[in-house]
């Protein structure tokens, strides 16, 4: 052992405070690095002190078993596409579950546990939780993955009684939690903690499938919230304070995040977790007709060289075409021509949180026109043009004028509102919340169809 004690505390304390640092560095775009290299000297330091402080055995499994972990996390960082992005966070956080349900199993068994009295009771509750919360997250997020890579359909699972049935189940849980604290040896207490994994993995999966597409942004930091409970969980059995605090710092801030997302979307928290939105309360949405206008790229490169006030609206659409930089291009253009033009952001833009943030920020989009949805909203009256480059939902204004729509009361930015608005997108699809979007039959909207990066080269082509 090279570290004791004393030392081994000091760096968990540097670590902690490194990732609270690194919190705080990335809640804004100009520090995000900074944030990161904090966080990733953080888990430097917590780990090497793990290892350092000899309370690691089997060193010769663990270091193979981290090279191996490791090649394949950066493998698959370095694959992944910026879309994925969802679904690769939802596999973390799926590993992270999976982690705590072995590490409590293990505690469980271990035959050189030396607890006794309270302390023993303490430790099992530990484990309890931690194996609840950790199969929980599990199945749940491989559901999330698989709505999110869309291999499992984005409806919501509608099983008449679904929240009793989940207080069935979790009132089983909470009975087979006394038989455990009540087993009279290891061996017989494993039954009701197997038992327990088993329901709370199908309360895991009956959770997330009967929550509806739109309300899968929440999901996604709703699971990061559980993952750092199951991690802190963890922390708890093994008594390692960094693991505490980090798992603490990660459940909080994902609480946090899930809470903001149900505010911007105009959710009830305790709604989208027990399920139920988006699906517009049975009633059919309206399907609205009418005619669609085409346009050409050569028409709306004179338009906004016209225009002294756009207003540029990016979603979903533009992160596949990876169209930022020619969007970048165009802004710095129409800027020297002395435009204004503006982005609008909204919260749950494109397939993770500040999605499209990353996008403008990687294509050098100045920060300062960069805006969040309620900074410009009201501004949409007096702009020439609203140019939506592949974002669909998010403008959708059924949110406003159809309660039955599965997307209802959720707000969007008001693009039609401007004197023409502009839509960039291949086809007439619906977009991920799966609901036709009465924007494109309006009569002061025209559609330029095709992959958003090649329209965007062709209207770049034609500003000069
Ligand atoms: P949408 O998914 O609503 O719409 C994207 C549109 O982009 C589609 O209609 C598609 O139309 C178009 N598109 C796709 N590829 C291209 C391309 N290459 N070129 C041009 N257009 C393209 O995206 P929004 O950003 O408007 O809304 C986000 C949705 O995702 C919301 O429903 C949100 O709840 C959900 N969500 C958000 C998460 C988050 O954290 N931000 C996480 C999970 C889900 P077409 O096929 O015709 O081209």
């Amino acid at each position: 052992m090279i570290m004791n004690p004393q030392m081994l505390g000091a760096a968990y304390l540097a670590a902690g405070a490194l990732f609270i640092l690194s919190l705080n560095g990335l809640s804004h775009q100009e520090s995000a690095r900074r944030g990161n290299l904090c966080g990733i000297i953080g888990m430097i330091i917590a780990v090497g002190a793990t290892i350092l402080s000899g309370s690691v055995g089997n060193l010769h499994i663990m270091f193979p078993c981290m090279i191996i972990g490791g090649i394949i996390g950066a493998v698959v960082a370095l694959k992944v596409e910026m879309t994925q992005m969802p679904e690769l966070v939802a596999g973390f956080h799926s590993l992270v579950g999976l982690a705590a349900v072995l590490v409590g199993f293990s505690s469980y068994m271990d035959p050189n546990s030396q607890f006794v009295g309270t302390e023993k009771v303490i430790h099992e509750v530990e484990v309890y939780l931690g194996v609840f919360i950790g199969i929980i997250t599990f199945t749940g997020s491989i559901i999330a993955f698989g709505k999110l890579s869309a291999i499992i359909g984005g409806k919501p699972l509608m099983i008449p009684g679904r929240h009793w049935i989940n207080l069935i189940m979790l009132l089983i849980c909470i009975y087979f939690g006394y038989e455990f604290l009540n087993a009279e040896s290891h061996d017989a207490g494993v039954w009701p903690l197997l038992i327990m994994t088993v329901i709370a993995g199908i309360i895991g999966i009956h959770l997330i499938m009967a929550i509806g597409g739109a309300d899968m942004p929440v999901v996604v930091s709703m699971l990061n919230s559980y993952s750092g409970w199951a991690a802190a969980a963890t922390g708890f059995m093994l008594g390692n304070t960094a693991l505490i605090v980090v798992g603490s710092l990660v459940g909080s801030s994902g609480a946090i995040l899930s809470y903001i997302m149900c505010r911007a979307m105009n959710r009830k928290f305790l709604a989208v977790i027990l399920g139920g939105f988006g699906t517009g309360g049975g009633a059919a949405a309206e399907a609205e007709e009418g005619e669609v206008t085409a346009t050409s790229a050569e028409e709306v490169a004179s338009m906004l060289k016209d225009a002294s006030e756009v207003i540029i609206v990016p979603g979903y659409g533009m992160a596949v075409a990876q169209a930022q930089y020619t969007v970048s291009d165009i802004t710095k253009k129409l800027r020297s021509k002395g435009v204004n033009v503006r982005f609008g952001i909204h919260p749950v833009a494109g397939r993770l949180p500040g999605h499209m943030n990353v996008l403008l920020a990687e294509s050098k989009v100045p920060y300062d026109i960069v805006l969040e949805m309620d900074e410009l909203n009201d501004d949409f009256p007096d702009t020439d043009v609203s140019l939506v480059i592949g974002a669909n939902d998010i403008v959708n204004p059924s949110a406003q004028t159809d309660p039955n729509s599965p997307i209802a009361g959720m707000p969007v930015l008001e693009v039609w509102k401007a004197k023409t608005c502009v839509v960039l997108k291949r086809s007439m699809a619906t977009g991920y919340a799966g609901v036709d979007n009465p924007l494109f039959i309006k009569d002061n909207t025209e559609m330029l169809f095709g992959d958003a990066k090649d329209s965007m080269d062709e209207v770049l082509k034609h500003l000069d």
